[in-house]
């Protein structure tokens, strides 16, 4: 078994610049499940390995026509006595919360080693599993090319009603086999793709909010691992339609990568920024009513579109004069931030979680920057580099067939929700994007946001 993750990753090079990667194993390929008693094995450091937990969810999954759980109790039987675990699951399908963790990984107590069948909330909920039992191994096989939260040591779980990216434990191992994932649902794989179209938007979130001085950690390294692959991706995503192997394996690699460098940099910023905060409140908007909302990566690949939009509104802007960073008091915002989310949680806990973290970003631009000061243009330039036009980010998912626009999302965000959405999502945490830039510029008026609104195509957006 290699001690690092397939060559093609080269994750040698990053070894000294970030942390140490703590998943040790990957089989990515057309048989790779077929590999899964052998990984576990190599990966446990028990011996024989004992009662392994296999944890997924209610979805069908299928292989070439089998049942992909059965197949993985049927593969590890020789390997240890295997038990079955189900994850909760509501109207709203399944939510990766604390009473899911909790009841999860009461039914696995006992288990040595834990194989997570699933996608992204399943493998979330996985990893906080194996990081609670404290398990000897956690292989997970993902089962949709939906997310790159597969490969690293967080998980996004809901904290009172609050979409909080929490630490929990990389996964020993993992597995992405192309004719599992071939018969993953098409808008799931598509997914994956709008989740990876934040390396055309984040990275130059992280880069300004280094440059101001609002994020210690950015890593140019990380950026280039994952964003040198970006070319590849916008060729290969149309034809995952056909489920092309060699398309499946590329955007799986790709995805392992991403979630790899969130692991290396120690934050999601690399692949999260304002497109991610806008999906988030889509997202939490939906929990908090039961609704299914769409897609993780779905919402995310639309949301990217409308942030490339933010930044070349707020470039418009600032060329045209805007220069002056003024920082509102916390006596004009926490009203903003009860205004913007007590209509979903009228108690309180959800506002209150955000301004606990809104009021920290505050808190630091302050100590950095004063109440007022000046941005300079070059600083916006140099982060800019690293985007990609909204309108060839629009054009990728049409010519693969997904989303590229809210209201074509399943199901459809309308565009009072957009707005909603769109306007609030920098008072969500103190992660800096563009948007807090646009803010402090005071250039995210409701006219703002109805102009980025209308540059998106998106009718009924204005105040
Ligand atoms: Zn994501």
């Amino acid at each position: 078994m290699a001690a690092v993750p397939s060559a093609a990753f080269d994750l040698q090079r990053f070894a000294s610049s970030g942390r140490p990667v703590g998943l040790r194993a990957v089989e990515i390929g057309a048989d790779a499940l077929l590999r899964l008693p052998d990984m576990v094995s190599a990966v446990s450091s028990a011996d024989p390995v004992g009662r392994v937990a296999v944890l997924t969810d209610g979805v069908p999954k299928k292989r070439l026509g089998a049942e992909a759980t059965a197949l993985v109790t049927s593969l590890l039987s020789g390997t240890g006595d295997v038990r079955g675990v189900t994850v909760l699951s509501g109207p709203g399908g399944v939510h990766a919360d604390e009473r899911t963790v909790a009841a999860a990984a009461a039914a696995a107590a006992g288990a040595s080693s834990l194989v997570t069948v699933g996608s992204g909330t399943v493998a979330d909920i996985g990893k906080a599993v194996s990081a609670r039992l404290g398990t000897a191994a956690h292989v997970i096989v993902q089962t949709a090319l939906s997310v790159n939260g597969y490969a690293d040591d967080q998980s996004v779980l809901l904290v009172d009603g609050v979409k909080r990216t929490t630490p929990t434990r990389w996964p020993d191992g993992l597995i992405a086999d192309t004719q599992l994932l071939a018969g993953a649902p098409l808008p799931l794989n598509l997914a994956g793709v709008g989740d990876l179209l934040a390396m055309f938007t984040a990275p130059a979130d992280w880069r300004i909010a280094h440059l101001l001085d609002m994020d210690d950690r950015y890593a140019g390294d990380v950026v280039a691992m994952v964003r040198d692959h970006g070319p590849a991706l916008l060729r290969a995503a149309p034809l995952l339609r056909d489920r092309d192997p060699g398309a499946i394996e590329l955007t799986a690699k790709v995805l392992t990568l991403s979630g790899v460098g969130m692991g290396l940099a120690g934050t999601t910023a690399p692949a999260s920024g304002a497109e991610h905060t806008v999906s988030h409140l889509l997202e939490m908007a939906a929990a908090r009513e039961d609704r299914p909302s769409a897609y993780h990566g779905a919402q995310v690949g639309v949301a990217a579109v409308l942030a490339a939009l933010v930044w070349r509104h707020v470039r418009q802007r600032v060329r045209g004069g805007a220069r002056v960073l003024r920082c509102p008091s916390d006596d004009q915002m926490r009203p903003a931030v009860l205004a913007a989310f007590s209509s979903l949680d009228p108690s309180g806990a959800m506002a209150g979680e955000c301004w606990r973290d809104y009021q920290r970003k505050l808190a630091r631009w302050r100590e950095r920057h004063g109440q007022v000061d000046q941005l300079d243009p070059a600083q916006l330039d140099d982060a800019a580099r690293l985007l990609e036009q909204p309108d060839v980010l629009r054009a990728a998912l049409r010519r693969s067939g997904a989303p590229a626009r809210p209201g074509e999302l399943d199901p459809p965000v309308d565009a009072g929700m957009t707005r909603w959405a769109l306007a609030n999502c920098h008072l969500m945490r103190d992660r800096f994007t563009i948007v807090d830039l646009a803010v402090l510029l005071g250039v995210w008026q409701p006219a703002d946001v109805a102009a980025v609104l209308a540059a998106a195509g998106i009718a009924g957006g204005g105040p």
